[in-house]
């Protein structure tokens, strides 16, 4: 039986906070990875929880990677503002350039965020939902490291390649749906390791090309996308988006960096924001979308994406979220051990 120990999401904040900085993360960046964190450990999305900590730190490993880093923003007439994260982490880049990205969005109806040289780690929804729940809509890409093959081929070149889209609601939080274009995350096939357990069929070939349900044979041979070449072609989208449309790193590029196999994911992502009082035509937005959402959740077995992060917060604001004393224990260890080990 798994031993737990209940934290509040302000416990979980410091924990994650004091342990970066502790590794050497400037106060700034801890801060904004324990909040993205902490979001997550509220949402029940354990794998961008607690979990990740040891990832972070372990991203150090490379040479890019700068803890201290201070993103810098540059706007200029244009409707795309960019943000230099100078090897810094994705959440204290977000915060300095979304703020601009509204603000261009209100004035030319639409607008993009570029995020430049940044570690990547994160689920992508916090940032599409922060966008919805100011009036916009929101769509977030961002590639990773190479583990997934494209249609047809055995070698990994695309990443798990993740995509989010966030819609304003009337009286409700925002629909948002965050999804990988891998048919399963990396994380899981290592979990089926670990098990000891066979993959379910589709999730990944072997060096040849030919299908395997062995997570070792997968782990060497390549990753599928979901949905065959309609998935691929979306995790093409992707790589061509965060990586070649904005100058950054493809997802093969940041895997070649990535020298010491933390699997940390290194490149651009891209953020595009929508104002809907510039585009239609007399029609309320949300009315309309309420109206296709009552026909979705009228047949049984249906929820919206994001439904359930919704109610996993409110369980989690009132209750705390249950952490596994082993992770707790990996997490002070990290904490304890001296810069470096
Ligand atoms: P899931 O397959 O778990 O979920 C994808 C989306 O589908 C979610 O928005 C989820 O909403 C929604 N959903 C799930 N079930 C249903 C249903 N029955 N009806 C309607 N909607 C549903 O996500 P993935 O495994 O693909 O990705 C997990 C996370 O990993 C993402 O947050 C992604 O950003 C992140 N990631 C990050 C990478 C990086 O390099 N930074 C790389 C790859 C992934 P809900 O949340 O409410 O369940």
């Amino acid at each position: 039986m798994t031993d737990f120990r209940t934290l509040s999401l302000a416990d979980i904040a410091s924990l994650a906070s004091a342990i970066l900085v502790k590794r050497g993360f400037s106060v700034e960046q801890a801060a904004a990875i324990a909040d993205t964190v902490t979001a997550a450990e509220r949402d029940g999305c354990l794998s961008h929880g607690l979990f990740r900590i040891p990832f972070y730190v372990a991203a150090l490993k490379n040479a890019r990677a700068d803890p201290r880093a201070v993103p810098t923003l540059q706007v200029s007439d244009s409707s795309v503002v960019h943000v230099d994260a100078h090897g810094g982490f994705c959440p204290l880049a977000l915060q300095v350039g979304v703020p601009a990205l509204q603000e261009k969005a209100r004035q030319h109806g639409i607008a993009a965020l570029a995020l430049h040289d940044t570690y990547n780690i994160a689920a992508l929804w916090p940032e599409v939902e922060d966008l919805a729940n100011a009036g916009l809509v929101a769509f977030a890409f961002t590639a990773s490291n190479a583990y997934v093959a494209p249609a047809g081929g055995s070698r990994p070149v695309y990443g798990t390649n993740p995509m989010a889209f966030g819609f304003p609601r009337k009286g409700e939080q925002p629909l948002v749906f965050d999804q990988a274009s891998s048919a399963s995350a990396r994380g899981e096939i290592q979990l089926h390791l670990r098990e000891g357990k066979p993959l379910p069929a589709g999730w990944a070939i072997d060096r040849n090309g030919e299908p395997t349900t062995d997570p070792v044979t997968a782990l060497e041979g390549a990753q599928l996308c979901f949905g065959g070449h309609k998935g691929a072609s979306l995790a093409l989208m992707v790589e061509l988006l965060a990586g070649a449309l904005i100058g950054d790193a493809f997802s093969m590029e940041s895997s070649a960096l990535d020298t010491h196999g933390v699997g940390a994911p290194f490149g651009g992502e891209l953020v595009l924001a929508i104002d809907p009082s510039h585009c239609n035509r007399s029609t309320d937005h949300l009315a309309r979308a309420e109206y296709l959402f009552r026909e979705v959740l009228e047949q049984p077995g249906t929820r919206l994406p994001s439904q359930r992060r919704y109610t996993c917060r409110l369980r989690h604001q009132s209750d705390g979220v249950k952490v596994p004393m082993s992770l707790l224990s990996e997490l002070s260890e990290l904490e304890n051990n001296s810069v470096g080990s």
